[in-house]
């Protein structure tokens, strides 16, 4: 409204138009390079990032969806099933406040810039195929369509919806996949992930391969590792069975317990030594950081979901 004075018109948008994001709640930790914050939509809906400062990147956490419908049992967010899908904007707008905070120096260390961003916080991505891919678009679409972020730095992690995996790999973006696998029988799965049942692993897997030999990129094989459940030595071997030849890489992530499960992270021997049985296959594999430690509080998940897998 270019008839109004331009000193005005911020006031009139901010009054007639709702933000998209209303922040509600902030927690800090790692002496303030982790960030978490939970947002109100329009609608009431509630969603959070978590924006993780390292020495070399920043990685912005974002959700997809406000709560989930996958009703994995370990998983504080799929508790409470799927209250409704994030739009495109609701999504990208995860990444620019986080961009503004750190362009206005309001996260430890100095102002800086987001250079990576993974769909690891609420929400199955694939779930909302649509909103995701757009998003997806404005990250890494080069300026002004989009903010220029390096695709490989751009991680979507996915339970294995398998058609949507096929999709996504025909969309020709070369983001990096992550796949939660946390079993290599389908008998586990099936309870740990019961989308199993439709999707079985290596419907999973094989899907993953195609999207990796598509793009180039290896894919990520996400492993929650939850004590006497899914951490025997044998599992191990089994998930070396299934990965050896493909381009994959594996990360273990201690189960970060919700409130009320009787499950707990592994013992530190039974990580150790299924860590060893995969290197030992020359299987690559590393176990993420648990970023935010203290924060996890709300979300059982979001401070779990830690660092990207390393390109
Ligand atoms: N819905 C997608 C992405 C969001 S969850 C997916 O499941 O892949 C992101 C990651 O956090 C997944 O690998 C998921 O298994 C993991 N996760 C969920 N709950 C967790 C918990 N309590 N402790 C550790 N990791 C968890
Ligand atoms: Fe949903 Fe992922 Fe949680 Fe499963 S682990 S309930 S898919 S957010």
């Amino acid at each position: 409204m270019t008839d109004l004075p331009a000193d005005r018109r911020p006031a009139l948008v901010d009054a007639l138009l709702p933000g998209l994001l209303e922040p509600v709640a902030t927690q800090r930790a790692d002496a303030g390079r982790t960030v978490k914050t939970a947002w109100r939509l329009v609608d009431g809906a509630l969603v959070e990032s978590v924006l993780m400062r390292y020495p070399d990147r920043v990685t912005m956490c974002v959700s997809s969806q406000a709560g989930c419908g996958m009703g994995c049992p370990f998983c504080a967010t799929g508790h409470g099933g799927l209250t409704r899908n994030l739009s495109t904007a609701e999504i990208v707008e995860q990444v620019l406040a986080g961009a503004r905070a750190l362009r206005r120096g309001q996260v430890a260390g100095g102002p800086g810039r987001v250079s990576n961003v993974v769909f690891m916080g609420m929400g199955e991505p694939l779930a909302n195929y649509r909103a995701v891919r757009d998003a997806l678009h404005r990250l890494v679409d080069d300026p002004p369509h989009g903010l220029g972020l390096s695709a490989r730095a751009v991680t979507v992690s996915t339970v294995g919806l398998v058609p949507r995996i096929l999709d996504l790999a025909a969309e020709g973006l070369p983001v990096t996949l992550a796949v939660s696998l946390h079993a290599p029988d389908d008998e586990l799965r099936n309870t740990l992930v019961p989308i199993n049942t439709r999707w079985p692993v290596i419907e999973v897997l094989d899907a993953a391969s195609q999207y990796a030999d598509r793009s180039g990129r290896r894919f990520s094989v996400e492993y929650v590792l939850i004590r006497g459940v899914n951490d025997q030595a044998w599992r191990a071997d089994a998930l070396a069975d299934l990965l050896v030849g493909r381009l994959a890489h594996v990360n273990l992530i201690p189960l970060n317990p919700t409130p009320g499960s009787a499950w707990t992270a592994s013992r530190r021997a039974d990580q150790v030594e299924f860590v060893r049985r995969l290197a030992g296959r020359g299987v690559p594999v590393t176990v993420r950081d648990t970023r935010g430690r203290e924060i996890d509080g709300a979300c059982g998940q979001l401070a779990a979901a830690g660092r990207a897998p390393q390109a």
